[in-house]
C-alpha cells in the first residue's frame, strides 16, 4: 500500500465546525477583490512539496470565506441560488464517502434506486404519467434543457440519429421567448440545429410568451417548408420570474404536433405548494420538463432534473454499445445508456434526504414563505414609491424609480454603491428596453428585517 500523509481526525472536527459557524453566519456579501489580488495569493501554492493538511484547509476556508459573493448570505437577494439545506451539505459528504459509480446500474444499485425512487415522486408532483416516464438527474438545467433537444429529435427526427441533421432535407425549428434561458443558444449550437433555428417569440405585456405571435412564427415557418418541432415554455423566466402561459401552449403543441417542453429550472418547486401550482397549469402536459434540486429545493449545486413522458424517445436518443460495461440488467434504468453523462456523482442522495427528513408539507411551507416575503417586498417598495415592472406570484421583483426614470441617476451607479457597502446583493435587467432593478428571495432564512434593511439601504442610495 503507498502510504499518504492522513488527514486527521482533527481535520474533521474543524469541517464539523466550519460547516456550522458558516452555515449559521456567514460573511459579508459582496466581495472586494480583485482576480490579480487572488492570483497574488496563489503563488505561494507552487504544489512543488507536501503542505500541512490544517494549512491547506485554513488557506481554502480564508480564500471561499473572503472573495466569493456570499450566496447564502440572507441578504443575497441574487440570481437562483439558494441557501443550501444542512441536509443538503451531509448528504454531499455521504455521496463523497461511499463514491458509488452511477453509470451501470449493477455498480450502484442503491444508489441508482433511491435517485428513481426520489426522481418518481418529483415527477407524480409534476402530474406527469408513471408509465412511460424516463427521468434522471443532471449537473443543472443547462444539461436538462439539452437532453430535450436531443430526445425531441430522436423522437420527431429518428432518421438523424443515424445520419444526423443531413438526414432532413428542411431545417427544423425551435421556439422559445425572447426571455427563455439563454442555455438554449448554446443548445442549438451544439446540436448542430444553428442559431438560426431558434425562434425568438416575443413577450405580451405582462412578459409571458405571446401565443398568438407563437402561432403566426409557426405557420411562417410550415408556409415556408421548415420543420417546426418544439416549443420551450418557462415556468419562471431567470429576469422576471414569470410563468409562460403553459396550457396556451401546450394547445397549440397538439395542434400542430410539436414537441412541448417546459423549462422549469426554478419555479418547478413550486408545484408543492396548493397556493402556488396554479400558477405551473399546464406543466402536466409537457413532454419534457426541467427542474433544478440546486435551486428552489434550496440544496446544493449540481443537482438538475430531467423529465419525459417519451421513455421510447429518450432511449433512442442516449443508448450506445460498450463492451467493457457491465452487462444491463432487465426492468431498470442504466443511467449510461439513458441519460447524458457517463460516470457520474450521487446526485440525487440530498433531494431524497431533504424530502425524508421535512417531508412534503415543510417543502411547501418553505417555498411559500419566500414567496411572501417577495410579497413583502413589493408592498414595502409600493408604499415607499417605488414603480414595480413585473406581475408574478413567485418572489421576483423587477423594479426602479422615478430619480432613475427621469437620468438623475442610473442603475449601474446604485448598485455599484450598493455591492461597494458589501451589505446586500441585487442584480439588474433590461425589460423592454429599460434597464431596471432585479430582486429575488432565494433563502429560508431570509426574514422581513433583512428584506426591510435592503429597502432602507436603496432608499438612501437613491436619495443621496
Ligand atoms: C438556472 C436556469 C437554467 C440553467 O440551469 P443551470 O442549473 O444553471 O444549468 C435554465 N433555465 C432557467 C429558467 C433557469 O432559471
Amino acid at each position: 500500500m503507498f502510504n499518504l500523509p492522513t488527514s486527521s481526525t482533527t481535520l474533521l472536527e474543524r469541517l464539523t465546525d466550519e460547516i456550522i459557524s458558516f452555515y449559521e453566519s456567514p460573511t459579508a456579501v459582496v466581495p472586494q477583490v480583485t482576480a490579480g489580488q487572488i492570483r497574488t495569493h496563489l503563488q505561494s501554492f507552487d504544489f512543488s512539496r507536501p503542505m500541512d493538511a490544517e494549512r491547506v484547509f485554513e488557506e481554502v476556508q480564508y480564500m471561499m470565506r473572503n472573495w466569493n459573493v456570499q450566496i447564502t448570505h440572507p441578504r443575497y437577494f441574487g440570481l437562483y441560488n439558494p441557501a443550501p439545506l444542512l441536509t443538503a451539505v451531509i448528504a454531499e459528504a455521504l455521496a463523497a464517502v461511499y463514491n458509488p459509480q452511477m453509470a451501470a446500474w449493477s455498480h450502484a444499485p442503491a444508489a441508482n434506486e433511491i435517485e428513481r425512487h426520489t426522481l418518481r415522486f418529483i415527477a407524480g408532483k409534476l402530474g406527469l404519467p408513471p408509465d412511460t416516464l424516463a427521468c434522471n438527474f443532471t449537473a443543472g438545467g443547462s444539461e436538462a434543457n439539452h437532453s430535450a433537444v436531443l430526445v425531441a429529435l430522436a423522437h420527431r427526427f429518428p432518421e438523424t440519429l443515424e445520419d444526423g441533421l443531413w438526414a432532413l432535407t428542411q431545417r427544423p425549428i425551435v421556439y422559445a421567448s425572447e426571455l427563455a434561458h439563454n442555455s438554449f443558444d448554446k443548445i442549438v449550437k451544439h446540436t448542430g440545429l444553428g442559431l438560426d433555428a431558434l425562434r425568438i417569440v416575443p413577450v405580451n405585456d405582462s412578459l409571458q410568451m405571446d401565443v398568438n405571435a407563437l402561432r403566426i412564427l409557426i405557420k411562417q415557418d410550415q408556409d415556408a417548408g421548415r420543420l417546426p418541432f418544439m416549443v420551450v415554455g418557462t415556468a419562471g423566466i431567470t429576469a422576471t420570474g414569470t410563468i409562460d402561459p403553459l396550457d396556451a401552449i401546450a394547445d397549440l403543441c397538439r395542434q400542430y404536433d410539436l414537441w412541448f417542453h417546459v423549462d422549469a429550472a426554478w419555479a418547478g418547486a413550486a408545484v408543492f405548494s396548493d397556493t402556488l401550482r396554479t400558477a405551473l397549469a399546464g406543466i402536466e402536459l409537457a413532454d419534457s420538463v426541467t427542474v433544478d434540486a440546486h435551486k428552489w429545493f434550496n440544496l446544493t449545486m449540481g443537482a438538475g432534473m430531467f423529465f419525459t413522458r417519451h421513455a421510447a424517445g429518450n432511449a433512442r436518443a442516449f443508448t450506445v454499445r460498450a463492451d467493457y460495461m457491465p452487462p444491463s440488467e432487465d426492468d431498470v434504468t442504466v443511467p449510461y445508456l439513458s441519460t447524458m453523462q457517463w460516470s457520474r456523482r450521487f446526485i440525487g442522495l440530498k433531494l431524497f434526504m431533504a424530502l425524508a427528513e421535512l417531508g412534503e408539507e415543510q417543502i411547501a411551507r418553505m417555498i411559500e414563505y419566500q414567496a411572501g416575503l417577495g410579497e413583502y417586498f413589493r408592498e414595502r417598495l409600493a408604499q415607499a414609491g417605488w414603480d414595480i415592472v413585473n406581475e408574478t406570484p413567485l418572489p421576483v421583483v423587477n423594479f426602479t424609480h422615478t430619480h432613475i426614470r427621469t437620468g438623475a441617476l442610473s442603475v449601474d451607479d446604485v448598485l455599484a454603491r450598493l455591492y461597494a457597502e458589501g451589505d446586500a446583493w441585487i442584480s439588474s435587467v433590461t425589460l423592454r428596453g429599460e434597464k431596471v432593478f432585479r430582486m429575488c428571495v432565494t433563502n429560508f432564512k431570509t426574514t422581513r428585517a433583512d428584506i426591510d434593511s435592503l429597502l432602507n439601504q436603496l432608499i438612501r442610495l437613491i436619495t443621496t
